[in-house]
């Protein structure tokens, strides 16, 4: 369908992502006539929705929870998997700390307290769920221990979650106008009524009771990454789609918005220092190299510039990105030894990688594309020196393996390097979205710069801004785009009666 043939709708949703359908789904099970406009061609669809792993991070509180979300778990040997809990109260705490206290309060309850329900509803979409086992739980002793709050991905990663919704969108006839790039918000007499949008260089208004913003962050564009986030972020890879690029910010500006969330802010993670400039949904997320936690991280003077057993990667790898990136060159190498190979995700197994491996540290050290061979040699040495307490390593926990007395000590799983081959994986900062956006009230309407919300207007998504300041958990992003996108939805149903 073009946008020449569409008549107006009660609801017109902004994007083609994991918010914009779910939010267009909750519309049309509100019963309201919807439509969504998507600038990417087909192929290219879904925003970087699509390129995810898949983490979705949700409330549980026992194993009975998790068998109504992935019913498969039974048939796992549930004696030798701890699945633990992540209650309210542990995803708040997480919530508080990651953000510095700064996430908004009313919004963060409402993603919490929906978070379960919202995995429920993309089970009833077709959305299937798997435990994720190896990505955040290992085996020690025969047992698994999940320890970072999230207990299961979505099966198939974000091209399963997109292709799945679209499916749902295409089985309840909600139309998606592809290569349609909304450009501006079209003011009626008392409400937003609709969208202009351009389709293959002309200009068409498209009217709606009602319009949900759910078009991304503006990672995609260097020239808005370099203003708000700072210098040389706009030499920043980034991880997932060229097409979000901050119109939609703009145009909901133009019309009075407000703005919330942390503007200066992004989601940014060591990706190999190789990958093109953007996202490639055939290796998906899997330019990331997130198990630094095991290892030791040198920048190019040979230098170590983080504790990189801080916490377990799901709480550190949105803002080690930024560490990266104020290091000389924009780039760092993670150094491994053999004793952790069996740890490794399977992104350090993929064709497309910067890796060097050798039998000796001395051997590696020169290997090391742009970091200075002394430097990183003597450093190592002072990192296997150092004092340890006589603790085992346990990746599962927070085993308080660390050095003692190095300028920046490793407080967690630092095991010497001292078990050949060695092995080093090359990283930039790879820039996944943005944490500035627009200001909703927790039925994600959008309100103007008095505090006033914007009749007919709704926002979800990246595109949402309070949720995320300096830090982020893992797998929040999917769960924040369900919850906000059915309230925009019904919300935008809702509005038009
Ligand atoms: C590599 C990678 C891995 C990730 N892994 C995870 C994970 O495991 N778990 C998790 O929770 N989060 C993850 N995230 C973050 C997650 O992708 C986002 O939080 C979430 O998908 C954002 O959804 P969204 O619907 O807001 O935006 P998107 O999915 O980006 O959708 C925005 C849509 O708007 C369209 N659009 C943009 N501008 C316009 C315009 N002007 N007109 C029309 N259409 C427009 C885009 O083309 C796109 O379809 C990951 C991100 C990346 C890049």
């Amino acid at each position: 369908m073009t946008p020449a043939e569409l008549d107006k709708v009660d609801v017109l949703v902004v994007g083609a992502g994991n918010a914009a359908c779910n939010a267009a789904l909750s519309a049309h099970e509100a019963g309201a006539t919807v439509a969504m406009i998507e600038t990417a061609p087909k192929d290219a669809r879904g925003g970087n929705s699509a390129f995810t792993g898949g983490a979705f991070r949700f409330t549980y509180s026992s194993i009975d929870d998790l068998l109504r979300l992935a019913p498969d778990i039974a048939d796992l040997d549930l004696a030798s998997i701890d699945f633990g809990t992540y209650t309210d109260g542990q995803y708040f705490d997480d919530m508080g700390r990651l953000t510095e206290y700064r996430c908004d309060p009313e919004l963060t309850e409402v993603l919490i307290g929906s978070s379960f329900e919202a995995g429920l509803w993309l089970r009833q979409q077709g959305v299937r769920f798997q435990p994720a086992l190896g990505r955040q739980a290992f085996k020690v002793g025969g047992k698994f221990k999940f320890w970072g709050g999230l207990a299961c991905h979505i099966f198939g990663g974000g091209q399963h979650l997109v292709a799945t919704l679209h499916d749902r969108l295409e089985r309840v006839g909600i139309p998606v106008l592809y290569d349609t790039t909304a450009t501006a918000l079209l003011r009626g007499d008392t409400r937003i009524d609709g969208v202009r949008v351009r389709h293959s260089f002309r200009q068409y208004d498209l009217r709606a009771g009602a319009v949900v913003m759910a078009c991304g962050g503006f990672e995609s564009n260097a020239e808005m990454r370099a203003r708000y986030l700072g210098p040389n972020w706009d030499l920043a890879k980034v991880r997932g789609t060229k097409y979000n690029t901050g119109i939609g910010h703009r145009m909901a500006i133009d019309i009075g918005a407000a703005v919330a969330g942390h503007w200066s802010g992004a989601h940014a993670v060591q990706w190999d220092m190789n990958a093109p400039p953007y996202g490639d949904l055939s290796v998906g997320d899997r330019f990331q190299k997130h198990n630094y936690p095991f290892g030791v991280l040198v920048n190019a003077r040979g230098q170590r510039f983080l504790d990189e057993g801080l916490d377990f990667h799901s709480y550190t790898y949105a803002k080690y990105g930024h560490e990266v990136m104020r290091q000389p060159g924009l780039f760092a190498w993670q150094i491994f030894d053999a004793k952790i190979v069996h740890l490794l995700r399977d992104e350090y197994r993929i064709a497309r990688i910067t890796k060097e491996q050798a039998d000796t540290l001395e051997e590696l050290a020169p290997k090391l594309t742009g970091v200075d061979t002394a430097g990183v040699l003597e450093t190592l040495r002072q990192y296997n020196a150092a004092p340890r307490p006589d603790v085992p390593f346990n990746p599962n926990v927070h085993d308080g393996l660390r050095t003692i007395g190095l300028p920046i000590d490793k407080t967690n799983w630092a095991q010497k390097l001292d078990t050949p081959p060695y092995h080093a994986y090359g990283v930039t900062a790879g820039v996944t979205f943005t944490f500035g956006g627009l200001k909703a009230t927790t039925s994600a309407e959008v309100e103007d710069t008095s505090g006033m919300p914007i009749p007919g207007l709704y926002a979800a998504g990246e595109i949402l801004g309070g949720l995320y300041f300096h830090n982020y958990g893992s797998g929040t992003g999917l769960v924040a785009g369900v919850v906000f996108g059915r309230i925009a939805g019904q919300q935008a149903a809702l509005s038009r009666r």
